[in-house]
């Protein structure tokens, strides 16, 4: 799987345009796997896919991790539905419908595909669960988790939520993945209030610690860390790259490219 970040901040640019991006900002969350999965459809994530020279025209299925506006903008779905060669699967949770707030002309644009809090779906040649994830929106939306699987390879996409569910948890006890890209919102600071949303780095090591010895991921494992937000992180991109790679963690930036 070749994974290609085209955001990695958290909720501080959700209405800041990709040309106004400038150093040290972080555009919001979005990743693409493939040429076809892209995870979260923020503002920037079409106009800097264009400048980075990412097509996104192949991108068949768009996993919506919940509808707060750092992961959700309407227009960036349709404009997107515009681009792609074949019609969108659009995966969301089944209660994040309201929130969305799509007109029923919109509705007909793409192929709605709802997910329950749990629910492994074999889409072609991926499978893909999701797994309620611990933060909050609006209503009875549960924002999500998801376990992308091609290739024999498995990869949790985790932003954005603080810790892990009891189920979430016990269900990735059961299996091993190959790579992580966990919520990476604060940074040193322990006392943070976001703690039931968010992770920060004190939470990571402890969560990194689990992740190793309960034998989901192993030493080879990739971690990687995003949805970061600069203003509670009092740290440059070199300061946070230096305290995850502590952890045995890589930091995510703009443009970041991997494969797994
Ligand atoms: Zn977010
Ligand atoms: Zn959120």
């Amino acid at each position: 799987m070749k994974l290609t970040f085209l955001g990695t901040g958290a909720a501080g640019c959700i209405k800041t345009p990709e040309n106004e991006i400038t150093g040290g900002k972080r555009r919001c969350s979005s990743l693409l796997i493939d040429e076809d999965i892209l995870i979260d459809v923020p503002l920037q994530c079409l106009d800097f896919a264009k400048k980075i020279g990412v097509d996104l025209s192949k991108v068949t299925d768009v996993l919506l991790t919940h509808s707060h506006g750092d992961h959700f903008q309407k227009s960036s779905l349709f404009k997107l539905a515009e681009q792609t060669e074949k019609k969108l699967n659009f995966w969301c949770h089944k209660n994040a419908i309201d929130n969305l707030e799509l007109l029923e002309n919109e509705k007909e644009k793409i192929n709605l595909c709802l997910l329950d809090d749990m629910e492994k779906s074999d889409n072609r040649n991926a499978v893909i669960t999701s797994l309620p994830a611990n933060h909050m929106a609006k209503g009875d939306e549960q924002p999500l988790h998801y376990i992308i699987e091609r290739n024999g390879k498995s990869l949790f996409y985790g932003c954005d939520g603080g810790w892990f569910m009891a189920p979430t948890w016990e269900y990735m006890r059961k299996i091993k993945l190959d790579a992580v890209v966990l919520d990476t919102t604060v940074g040193e600071d322990a006392g943070n209030f976001r703690i039931g949303t968010h992770n920060s780095f004190p939470m990571l090591r402890i969560i990194n610690a689990a992740l190793l010895q309960n034998g989901i991921m192993d030493e080879n494992g990739i971690r990687i860390g995003s949805h970061i937000a600069p203003s509670v992180h009092e740290l440059d991109h070199e300061g946070t790259a230096k305290a995850l790679a502590e952890m045995g963690m890589i930091t995510a930036y703009d443009g970041f490219k991997i494969e797994i």
